[in-house]
């Protein structure tokens, strides 16, 4: 079964550069799949038009077989979580633990709801003992991590991460690598835009290698040993 299917793709930034050129490529359910390629080559770019913050200038985007549309965006923001790169973007209340209820808060569940999402996406980031802290006061590595406790808090089946390991040391890279794999073995689809080759061979296991906005190669992690 096919989670994201993308058809190609075309998306030019207001300033004419053409960031996506006609990019097509499959991303298959409950797969750890990498969308591997060097700065600029359009990963951010395409990750966000995943759950419709961005709108294509020409091409598809499916969701389980069906097309991102404006009735259906509320829809598939559910089915879709995005983090983005810097959790800066992502956290703004006061607490952690708002922070990671304001989108259940969104979707009208009720308070027991809401405390039972927020706990266990905390729990499942190891933070929920930070709940009570203001982000800005973490780590990078906790704020990373309760970003993505935001993001499991709306129980997304399709997880996107871009570039999650981006300026973590060692320690905090396993400790993302580790949640990533505890989401892909609880079913989730798990999609991570990264640069890094050695990372990408040890953790995927499906691959799209994109460059200056066109995918150059798709398919299992065979096609990186390869290139080493
Ligand atoms: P990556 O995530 O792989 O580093 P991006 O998607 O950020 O790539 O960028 C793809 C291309 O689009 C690059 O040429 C980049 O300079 C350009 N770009 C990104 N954001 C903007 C923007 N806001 N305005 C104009 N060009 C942009
Ligand atoms: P509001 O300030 O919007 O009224 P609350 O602070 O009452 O929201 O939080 C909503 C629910 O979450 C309540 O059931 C509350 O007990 C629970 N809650 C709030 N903060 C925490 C926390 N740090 N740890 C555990 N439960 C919390």
């Amino acid at each position: 079964k096919i989670a994201v299917e993308i058809e190609n793709l075309m998306f030019f930034y207001p300033d004419g550069n053409k960031a996506l050129d006609g990019v097509s490529f499959v991303v298959p359910e409950r797969s750890k799949t990498v969308i591997l390629g060097p700065n600029g080559a359009g990963k951010s770019t395409l990750l966000l038009h995943l759950n419709g913050l961005y709108t294509p200038n020409r091409g598809k985007v499916r969701i389980f077989g069906k097309l991102i549309n404006a009735e259906n965006i509320r829809e598939i923001r559910k089915k879709v979580g995005l983090v983005f790169q810097d959790p800066d973007d992502q956290l703004f209340a006061s607490t952690i633990f708002d922070d990671v209820a304001f989108g259940p808060q969104n979707l009208e569940l009720d308070k027991k709801e809401i405390l039972r999402r927020v706990e266990e996406a905390l729990k499942a980031v190891d933070m929920w003992d930070l709940r009570d802290r203001p982000p800005h006061h973490l780590s990078l590595g906790q704020k990373k991590r309760a970003a993505i406790a935001g993001v499991l808090a709306m129980e997304p089946d399709i997880v996107v991460l871009d570039e999650p390991m981006a300026y973590l040391d060692p320690r905090g890279q396993e400790e993302i690598t580790a949640i990533l794999n505890r989401l892909n073995n609880e079913g989730k689809t798990v999609i991570v835009s990264t640069h890094d080759l050695d990372w990408a061979l040890e953790w995927a296991d499906y691959v799209v290698i994109l460059n200056a906005g066109r995918v150059m190669a798709e398919g299992d992690k065979s096609i990186l040993t390869n290139r080493r």
